[in-house]
């Protein structure tokens, strides 16, 4: 398998197959395969749907599609249940994080949930991702956990997505009606013709349909994340991906990887809101050694930026910017605790919600 961190999305259908209730019917392959992933040394970060589904019979409901409000009743019932469920397949514990649309465009909401996501991996917690359905009306809503699939991959730097559901891949016409359809087992562009090929689903608790795993897979590859579609209700196909195999449909990446579309994100979209000033220590951790600034490093900051900006890292030997990077303090933050060691950093603030400055994969080197 030729990823180091992938995002793994499961649809309600595999969750709840009969639409009431979890069931472990398909987790346990699934559970299988992340656990064999992660031997094999790689990162997973699930993005499990589900709860609506799963909370639909402690709610009353008098139609067969209930109204928004009762919905999210439902999935505030069913995501303890679809958690708990999660848990009993994995020895290692499991964390689960709740976003929204609003929370992804927001920049402090955005790096606390990429900082979370780094830490839950580094201690070896599986992260388990849903849409906060309780407080995501239209506006904040991403609306189908695809799309958030993709957005997860992007803010945890996945480099691989999986997005499994009960069809194998994408076809090129329907196969419920033409019993000629053949599976697509490679996409190189997406086009309209793709996306009119797909159709949209049938399955009435399914929120995505085809249509929005295409959508995620062209939002996916544009930042060099590969990602497969594959039927997460065959137990053989896990064993096809481990082999390093392809048993549904793969849309290639593009050829800029994920590090260079960010970092190129970073370099040429993001305007530096302050410059922070470095010791000749830093200077050259930071252009030498591949380090991340920590605060000891600091001499001074300018600028008012707040956590989650882009700014400028500055040699003021020759006041030459030798990096730029996205700061996880706050200007006011940074005065309070520059120069001082990383420990240093809870005594003076009250709160230390990271160890570094400037993590290195934030950073691009100038
Ligand atoms: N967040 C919804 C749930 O957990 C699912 C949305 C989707 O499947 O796309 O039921």
């Amino acid at each position: 398998m030729n990823f180091h961190r992938a995002v793994i999305k499961v649809g309600s259908a595999l969750v709840s197959p009969e639409s009431n209730g979890c069931s472990g019917k398909y987790l346990l392959s699934i559970a299988q395969f992340i656990t064999a992933c992660q031997q094999a040394g790689k990162e997973i970060i699930l993005v499990s749907s589900g709860s609506v589904a799963a909370g639909r019979q402690s709610i009353h409901h008098s139609s067969p599609i209930p109204s928004i409000q009762t919905k999210q009743a439902m999935g505030a019932v069913g995501q303890m249940k679809m958690m708990a469920n999660w848990q009993r397949f994995f020895d290692q514990a499991c964390g689960q994080l709740l976003i929204t649309h609003g929370d992804l465009k927001d920049r402090q909401h955005y790096i606390n949930i990429k900082n979370t996501i780094r830490i839950l991996l580094a201690n070896h917690v599986l992260p388990i991702v849903n849409e906060n359905d309780t407080v995501a009306s239209d506006e904040i809503k991403v609306g189908d956990n695809d799309n958030l699939a993709a957005q997860v991959a992007l803010v945890s730097e996945a480099d691989c997505l999986f997005i499994l559901s009960d069809v194998d891949g994408v076809f090129d016409s329907d196969p419920r009606y033409n019993p000629d359809a053949a599976l697509i087992p490679e996409i190189a562009e997406i086009t309209e013709d793709i996306y009119a090929m797909a159709g949209c689903t049938h399955n009435p608790i399914a929120t995505g349909g085809m249509k929005t795993k295409i959508q995620a897979a062209e939002k996916a590859i544009e930042y060099g994340i590969t990602t497969y579609i594959v039927n997460g209700s065959k137990s053989e196909v896990f064993e096809h991906l481990l082999k390093g195999e392809n048993p549904g449909t793969v849309f290639l990446a593009q050829q800029n990887t994920i590090g260079p579309a960010r970092k190129h994100w970073l370099k040429h979209t993001l305007k530096s809101n302050g410059e922070i000033f470095l010791d000749q220590g830093a200077v050259k951790a930071l252009s030498r050694n591949g380090a991340s600034l920590l605060s000891s490093g600091i001499i001074d900051c300018k600028g008012s930026f707040i956590a989650g900006d882009a700014i400028d890292l500055v040699d003021p030997n020759n006041n030459r910017v030798i990096a730029k990077g996205i700061c996880q303090y706050s200007q006011p933050e940074l005065q309070q605790i520059k120069g001082v060691q990383s420990e240093e950093i809870f005594n003076i603030l009250g709160y230390r919600p990271s160890k570094v400055i400037v993590h290195r994969d934030d950073m691009v080197i100038l």
